[in-house]
């Protein structure tokens, strides 16, 4: 093959982050490979799918891999388990990421969190409220002697006073592995006037 059309489909075609096949970030096949997953505790969580298979792997790829056209992929399934809340009755006001520290997402050069939420928003038609911040890059717990380590945990996310009142709110991430970050996350936004909280990602550890 010519060494320049080479090139160019390198750079140009979208391969699956799941299976490598040409054509889309995320083809169909591994779509459907993806069973939704719903969990109804005292946070909502929604998921695309477990984390597992090429869920995991385009998962990867968006957090490691920087490929801006991934998250408009993985994010449209995402907005999927939101349409189908709305269609269920749920009421929902603004998207809400669950940010990165701002030294973690300089450090990749983007917030996977917050493209995943701006792609929801917009499939979804809801507002994008981008309030939460983290004031914490994520140091492991086990450093941490009981007294800090609880103040981590309600510590890790802060919103302005306010900043979410009276708002349904849907807060976004990649991945939920033990669920203490959405709680942690779901509990700022709740301290900044959230009125309700549910929680969307795109895999779900099990
Ligand atoms: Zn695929």
């Amino acid at each position: 093959m010519d060494l320049a059309l080479a090139v160019r489909d390198v750079l140009l075609v979208p391969r699956c982050a799941g299976c490598g096949e040409p054509g889309s970030w995320f083809c169909f096949a591994c779509r459907d490979q993806c069973e939704p997953v719903a969990h109804d505790g005292r946070l909502a969580l929604r998921a695309a799918g477990p984390h597992a298979g090429p869920l995991r792997a385009a998962v990867r790829r968006l957090k490691y891999g920087g490929e801006p056209g991934l998250a408009e992929e993985l994010g449209a399934l995402v907005a999927l388990e939101v349409a189908r809340d709305l269609a269920g009755g749920v009421t929902l006001d603004a998207i809400v990421p669950v940010p990165l520290h701002r030294l973690r997402a300089a450090a990749r050069g983007y917030d996977q969190a917050a493209l995943l939420a701006r792609a929801v928003a917009l499939r979804a038609g809801l507002p994008l409220r981008a309030t939460l911040h983290r004031i914490r890059g994520g140091r492991p717990q086990v450093e941490l002697d009981r007294a800090a380590r609880a103040a981590n945990i309600r510590g890790a996310f802060v919103a302005e006073a306010g900043a979410l009142r009276g708002l349904r709110v849907a807060i976004v991430d990649d991945v939920a592995t033990t669920g203490a970050t959405l709680k942690d996350a779901a509990a700022a936004a709740r301290a900044a006037g959230a009125r309700a909280v549910r929680a969307y990602v795109v895999a779900v550890e099990e």
